[in-house]
């Protein structure tokens, strides 16, 4: 029985915040505060109308720490489960710290006024949290996340060593709309824009982006256009998994998307260094995300489903096996459930269990851990219970790219 603070009302906090109000004995009392107030009362009101429970919001704003600080002492939780921004992972963290409550976030830090994401901000924390007796969980989402978990379990029950490992992400999903952002816009079309990256044989290798182009026919979705590009459990899997040679991570975008995509770019709506627009200073990325749809609002639009999972390569009682574990997520009944898509319940969902995880003390310990640091078992048994079940496959050969 555990009291919870959960920063952020967008798509991800309401499907986490949904299911952990689902699992009232691990979760005995849930509030959720957030910049817009009006946006946890959302949350809060359709929780109580699907299942009855009440959970308490409140108005914070998580870049300021003495503020967050006293919210926390006010709340009294054991955690806090930061799905706001990556902006704000530090601020929570120093709040964490302050407040002496553990931590989980579902995306690295990332400064505003640079597209570059790295655990190297977040790692500094080790000490200060080892010395506290407190733990922060990085990356409890699906990919960073589950991902890290399928790769642990890899290497726990089906692999002796892994050599080469693939995260292959599918979103099959369909709003109709011509361009929509499945999370943050802000964040996806950093990500999206930055230079491809992978890991080989010890080193990284960088290409300009979305330009290796691969066809993956995914279950549940069919053949798909996938690009090579960089994603931040890359790092952490590199640092744990010192024995895989290559590391990629693919991620499938329609023709649609990447025509608009190009379009804003050439443009210059996709720039993150402020402008003076009619005698006031604007970021055009800012701009544009205001212009777009809210992840949050896509619930009921979008049709399809999503296939992610890990491919992975190495060698079991001396044989060469080529293994995949993977999820499939259909969007509307992750709807249903949730009211959200797919895309915010594949992150939602992982975070209520690393959450649970933590509060029931089945993963504990002190310092900043990554997902690829603890036991991927219960993590796994606990997938398959709350809505995202997954399969092993042996594959007849590796990947032919
Ligand atoms: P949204 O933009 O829908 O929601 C973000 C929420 O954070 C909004 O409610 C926003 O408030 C709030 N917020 C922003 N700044 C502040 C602040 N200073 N103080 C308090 N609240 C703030 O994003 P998503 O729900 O789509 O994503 C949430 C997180 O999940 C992101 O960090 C994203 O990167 C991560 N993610 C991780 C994935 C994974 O698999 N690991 C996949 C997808 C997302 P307001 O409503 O006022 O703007």
């Amino acid at each position: 029985m555990s009291r919870v603070l959960v920063i952020g009302a967008g798509g991800v906090s309401s499907v986490a915040v949904h299911k952990m109000a689902m699992n009232s004995d691990i979760f005995s009392h849930i509030t959720v505060a957030s910049r817009t107030k009006s946006k946890c009362d959302a949350i809060a009101a359709s929780v109580k109308e699907r299942f009855g429970v009440t959970i308490d919001t409140a108005a914070i704003d998580a870049d300021d720490v003495a503020a967050t600080t006293a919210l926390i002492k006010q709340v009294n939780p054991v955690l806090l489960v930061n799905l706001a921004l990556p902006y704000q992972d530090l601020t929570l963290m120093d709040a964490c710290l302050a407040a002496g409550v553990h931590y989980l976030d579902t995306a690295n830090y990332e400064p505003r006024d640079e597209a570059k994401f790295e655990y190297s901000w977040q790692w500094a924390y080790q000490e200060r949290f080892k010395e506290a007796g407190l733990m922060a969980l990085l990356g409890s989402g699906f990919d960073p996340g589950v991902t890290s978990v399928f790769t642990t379990y890899t290497k726990k029950h089906l692999l002796d060593s892994i050599e080469t490992l693939d995260i292959l992400d599918c979103n099959g999903g369909d709003t109709g709309l011509p361009f929509a952002t499945n999370f943050n816009p802000e964040i996806n079309l950093r990500e999206v824009t930055a230079p491809s990256r992978h890991w080989d044989n010890g080193q990284w290798i960088e290409g300009p982006a979305l330009t290796n182009k691969q066809v993956y026919d995914f279950e549940g979705v069919g053949p798909k256009n996938m690009y090579l590009m960089y994603h931040e459990e890359l790092e952490s899997l590199a640092k744990f998994y010192p024995e895989i040679k290559r590391i990629r991570f693919w991620m499938t975008f329609g023709d649609s998307y990447l025509k608009h995509l190009d379009v804003l770019g050439n443009v210059g709506m996709l720039s993150i260094e402020p402008m003076m627009f009619q005698g006031r200073e604007i970021i055009p990325m800012e701009l544009l995300k205001a212009l777009l749809p809210e992840p949050s609002s896509l619930g009921p639009l979008t049709k399809g489903k999503t296939n992610i999972g890990t491919i992975a390569t190495g060698l079991k009682d001396g044989v060469q096996k080529t293994v995949y574990i993977n999820n499939i997520c259909d969007h509307e009944e992750a709807y249903a459930e949730t009211g959200n898509q797919a895309v915010s319940y594949t992150t939602g969902v992982p975070a209520m269990i690393g959450a649970a995880l933590m509060v029931t003390g089945v993963w504990k310990g002190e310092g900043v851990f990554n997902m690829e640091q603890l036991d991927p078992d219960p993590f796994m048994d606990m997938l398959n219970k709350h809505g995202l079940p997954w399969k092993v496959q042996e594959l007849d050969a590796p990947l032919a790219f």
